[in-house]
């Protein structure tokens, strides 16, 4: 099989697996119980923390277990708005968010918050400038992701957080990090990030496990609420298996987030270059982008059909964005493609254990399903 849905999700690593083996047959007692057994689990949850600040480069104790970047995009917007919403009721985002982050921005528009949506330029870039255009003195956020999970353009989240901190500086940041964490050097501070989400089955780690890092001194008010867990601001008893997994799992990556980047950039090259020689096939994906993603369009082949036709080859990719499961975000269209083009894509997404061998293997099956359904469509 030929897998190139890694956007969508990756395999979990061996680090991962022994880790949630080990929290399931060893340590499966509660992180709040007052025994030692629930100390030793809580003490694995705040070892899986602390790796996770290192890769961020932030304090432990700003980092909220949570059960994905659905639920961390969530608590972010909800979670500012709810404490900063009474004198501030402007939220400022792009038109081009995950879906998550868009359904939270719409919920705070519901209950009466007036929401700024801005859209990239005719370049598919979003400036600083647009954004700060946006912000004035009601705004409680701004929450803009770093990189689009359907194109791989990277937004300029350190040039805008820092204008917009500069002119605003009670404007809390937030950045839906998932498709950036640990396929680009980031850190919070280089971000200007008060807050940042990442997602572990994205990073080889398993589904169902996310964090939201949050700078000291901010205060957000808890989306699920019960138990005291994660100091309060998550309730629930903390899944210990996939947060030492997650823990596990970025440690693992930690090492060559460079030479990874480097082998991926490697085998994208290859793939503009192989791409670029069969007739009828855009690379739509437009520089700052990611390696990692990579959106494609074939003319005359609708997306859903190149995406099956491909599958029972064992070939894997995704037909825009995997969250919208066939029907269009939109998003697309908000980067400048036109309807024909979107209709027309693929998504093809790396990690470093891809080769290039594969690119030429899906090469051959495209123009494969060039010759055939193109033809069979006349
Ligand atoms: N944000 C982005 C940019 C994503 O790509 C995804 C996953 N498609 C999410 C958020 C949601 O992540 P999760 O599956 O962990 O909820």
């Amino acid at each position: 099989m030929i897998y190139f849905d890694n956007a969508a999700t990756t395999k979990p690593c061996a680090e991962c697996i022994a880790a949630i083996g080990t929290a399931l047959t060893e340590q499966y007692g509660n992180p709040s119980s007052l025994h030692s057994f629930g100390y030793a689990a809580q003490k694995c949850v705040d070892e899986a923390r602390a790796r996770i600040a290192k890769a961020l480069s932030c304090e432990p104790e700003c980092i909220t277990f949570t059960s994905g970047a659905t639920e961390s995009n969530h608590l972010a917007v909800r979670g500012i708005a709810g404490t900063y919403g009474n004198r501030r009721r402007r939220i400022v985002t792009s038109t081009v968010e995950h879906a998550s982050v868009r359904a939270a921005c719409d919920m705070m528009e519901e209950q009466g918050f007036e929401v700024i949506r801005v859209a990239p330029d005719e370049n598919g870039q979003i400036t600083p400038e647009a954004v700060l255009a946006a912000v004035n003195d009601q705004t409680c956020l701004v929450t803009m992701m770093l990189v689009n999970n359907e194109t791989g353009a990277i937004l300029p989240i350190p040039e805008i957080f820092s204008a917009v901190k500069a002119q605003y500086p009670d404007t809390v940041t937030h950045c839906d990090a998932v498709q950036g964490f640990m396929k680009l050097p980031l850190s919070v501070r280089s971000l200007h990030a008060d807050l940042l989400t990442v997602s572990g089955h994205k990073v080889h780690a398993a589904k169902g496990i996310g964090a939201l890092y949050h700078k000291k001194g901010i205060r957000l008010k808890p989306v699920i609420t019960g138990g005291e867990q994660e100091a309060g601001l998550r309730a629930g008893t903390e899944s210990v298996p996939l947060i030492m997994g997650f823990g596990a799992a970025v440690s693992a990556l930690s090492g060559n987030i460079g030479e990874r980047f480097a082998a991926v950039s490697k085998l994208r090259e290859t793939a503009e270059t192989m791409l670029s020689e069969i007739k009828g096939v855009t690379v739509q994906s437009k520089a700052p982008c990611s390696p990692y993603v990579m959106s494609i369009s074939v003319k005359g082949l609708r997306s859903e059909t190149m995406l099956h036709f491909l599958a029972e080859k064992g070939i894997f990719v995704s037909s825009g964005s995997a969250c919208s499961k066939g029907k269009q975000s939109g998003v697309l269209q908000q980067f400048g493609i036109r309807q024909g083009a979107a209709d027309s894509t693929l998504r093809l997404s790396f990690c470093a254990e891809n080769t290039a061998e594969e690119i030429g293997t899906f090469c051959d099956a495209l123009r494969e399903a060039q010759s055939r359904l193109v033809h069979k469509r006349r």
